[in-house]
């Protein structure tokens, strides 16, 4: 199993430019990132901490990485020193934790707000009410090792591009509210769309996706 480096390339060249490829790189070996990284690439994703934490040690330091999994707060330790950027803060508890494990870190740690759009119940996230709520009080205040910079989402996993479409719309219009509330300059990462869906998700202003197995093919024991 390795990278598709005609599937990168390919992708790269198709995304505006302001557009943050993440690679999603679980389950995948260090040598298929280690393909990508030759190629230029330094965006990778990883959805579990203790593959986050031993891939990040293996690797060259300039690699920026996105944490997009579950996170549990007894686990945040081991990634508050070297993440890049949180994608699924989904839970009070979570943004609690991370302001205790950036302080002892000695650094400011950019995070975003996770959002429920789907209809599936097992995805995570807060509600699209809660988000604003958040944002109206200034969720900033209460964590100052934290920064908020976007808004993070899933759509559900569907054939039905309508419904898709209209979850990415959604939650594009909360990353607009949350701009106007905390700011444009502080807000400015819309992260929306997967390897199926990232077409979509860029239609409706998605700037950094998130995109595993079409660069890296199926992943196994999964
Ligand atoms: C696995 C994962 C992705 C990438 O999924 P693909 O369908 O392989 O592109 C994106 N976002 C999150 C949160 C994931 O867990």
């Amino acid at each position: 199993m390795s990278a598709n480096l005609f599937a990168y390339r390919g992708l790269r060249d198709a995304l505006p430019a302001d557009c943050t490829l993440v690679a999603v790189s679980k389950f995948q070996p260090v040598e298929a990132i280690e393909a990508l990284y030759a190629a230029g690439h330094r965006d990778f994703g990883e959805n579990r901490v203790q593959e986050l934490a031993a891939k990040a040690a293996a690797l060259p330091k300039d690699i920026r990485w996105h944490m997009i999994g579950r996170i549990q707060t007894n686990k945040i330790r081991e990634f508050a020193p070297f993440v890049h950027l949180v994608h699924s803060v989904d839970r009070l508890e979570v943004l609690r934790v991370l302001q205790n494990e950036a302080l002892r870190a000695g650094r400011r740690i950019d995070v975003l707000l996770q959002v429920h759009i789907a209809r599936e119940e097992t995805k995570a996230g807060f509600s699209p009410d809660e988000v604003l709520g958040l944002c109206a009080v200034n969720v900033l205040n209460e964590y100052p090792n934290l920064r908020v910079v976007g808004l993070m989402g899933m759509a559900s996993f569907t054939e039905d591009r309508d419904l898709v479409r209209a979850e990415f719309a959604l939650l594009s219009s909360l990353f607009r509210a949350a701009r106007e509330q905390l700011g444009v300059g502080q807000v400015t990462v819309l992260s929306m769309g997967m390897s199926g869906d990232y077409e979509l998700a860029l239609t409706e202003g998605a700037n950094h996706i998130r995109v595993g197995s079409l660069l890296f093919g199926a992943r196994s024991g999964q």
